[in-house]
């Protein structure tokens, strides 16, 4: 058995169900190829910021009171709080809050619009192998499905990247890992209002508690280069929140692409988007929305691509490099210039930073204002 389509997309989370939906409502034929069975968990904090709800209104019509009515939001706080190990820096407000969705539901809810524009989508079909040149893969179950396009966007462990030509070693080298925990909020040693931030535990990384509803999201993240410990860590961090026994917690753990993104995500007929690509920001690990917004630049750029008969390529980079590419730049040297001055400065640093201008540090993380030197950010 076998199928034919103008685009072939590995994998149905953000950046697979964004594509599709766009390609679909552009009458293409598309099919998302995605090994599990939906709703499917995804190991995630949640947190989705302003610019986020502003794609999300855009390709999939429902803007943050769809979100909320269709119970995809599930918590907001206008308050963050930013800590160095067990000494609050401040508790500070933002202009716009941050909401948390659940990847279960979340997810789920991407992947049926798209089917509803029209993709075909095959869950519980693994992706095994990829002739990227031809834009066809094999299937676990021994399926071929081949396309104009292949998009891959099946995440961090990509298997669409394990058949590409691609940096290795620079890939490896820029991972980090991660491990969340999961509380009942009744579980808690305390009530959760607002998303919490604890830095100075690592080198590079840091430690989330955030709110959900009737939940306690807790995780740890750090690049693997600069870590040891990392399980202890967070275990003594649970303990110091009053925690017993968290060893004894069933707790996951996840691979983050944390700065290793591609600068030329593109093989020819076979392109990346998303975690696929390593494009999440590399200071607190936002994937979401550069999920979203690299599925659908890709999916623009191949329609484009199909109409002119030119390469996609060209369009996709020029995109990714006025837009995306200069935030995780500027992103990525602000993690350094705040991981580094830790070492000297302890939480002097951060204390500059966050107790000068909350606001406008919100205002970056939520795409308003620019991780370079706060600039006013516009994104198309
Ligand atoms: C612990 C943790 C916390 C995070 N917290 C946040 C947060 O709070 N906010 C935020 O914005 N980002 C967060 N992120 C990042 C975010 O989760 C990712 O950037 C985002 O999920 C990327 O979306 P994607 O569509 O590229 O990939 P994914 O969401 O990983 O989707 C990939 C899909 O591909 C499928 N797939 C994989 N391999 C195959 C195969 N061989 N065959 C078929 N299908 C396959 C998978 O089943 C999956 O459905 C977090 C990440 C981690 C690990």
């Amino acid at each position: 058995m076998s199928g034919k389509y103008d685009v072939i997309i590995a994998g149905g989370g953000p950046a697979g169900s964004t594509s599709a939906c766009i390609l679909a409502q552009k009458g293409y034929k598309v099919a998302i190829i995605d090994k599990a069975k939906f709703p499917r968990k995804k190991l995630c904090g949640g947190l989705i910021t302003y610019k986020t709800t502003k794609i999300l209104e855009k390709i999939f019509n429902c803007d943050v009171d769809c979100l909320r009515d269709q119970g995809i939001i599930n918590f907001e706080s206008a308050e963050y709080s930013i800590n160095y190990r067990d000494h609050k820096i401040r508790d500070a407000a933002s202009t716009i809050p941050f909401r948390f969705v659940d990847r279960v539901d979340f997810d789920y809810f991407l992947l049926q619009k798209a089917a509803n524009a029209g993709a075909h989508i095959f869950t519980e079909e693994e992706i095994i192998a990829c002739n990227y040149k031809d834009a066809e893969i094999k299937t676990k179950s021994n399926r071929i499905y081949k396309g104009k396009y292949l998009i891959g966007a099946d995440g961090v462990n990509s298997t669409i990247r394990k058949f590409l030509p691609y940096d290795k070693e620079k890939w490896k080298a820029n991972m980090a890992s991660t491990i969340e925990i999961i509380f009942d909020a009744k579980d808690y040693p305390r009530e959760v209002t607002k998303p919490e931030l604890y830095i100075g535990h690592l080198r590079a990384g840091y430690i989330w508690v955030f709110p959900a509803k009737g939940k306690v999201v807790t995780g740890i993240g750090a690049l693997n280069r600069c870590t040891t410990n990392f399980k202890r860590t967070y275990m003594d961090f649970l303990k110091s929140q009053g925690i017993a026994n968290p060893e004894s917690i069933p707790m996951k753990g996840y691979p983050l692409p944390y700065g290793n993104y591609m600068k030329n995500p593109c093989f020819g007929r076979t392109i990346l988007a998303g975690d696929a690509a390593g494009i999440v920001e590399p200071l607190f690990g936002e994937g979401i929305f550069y999920a979203l917004q690299t599925g659908r630049y890709l999916a623009e750029s191949i329609a484009r691509g199909i109409m002119e008969n030119k390469n996609p390529e060209q369009f996709y980079l020029e995109r990714l490099n006025k837009y995306v590419f200069p935030e995780l730049q500027y992103s990525n040297r602000l993690r350094w210039t705040l991981f580094y001055s830790q070492r000297l400065l302890k939480h002097m640093s951060f204390k500059i930073a966050f107790k000068s201008m909350p606001k406008l540090l919100a205002d970056m993380v939520h795409g308003v204002r620019s991780y370079k030197f706060l600039l006013k950010k516009e994104w198309d």
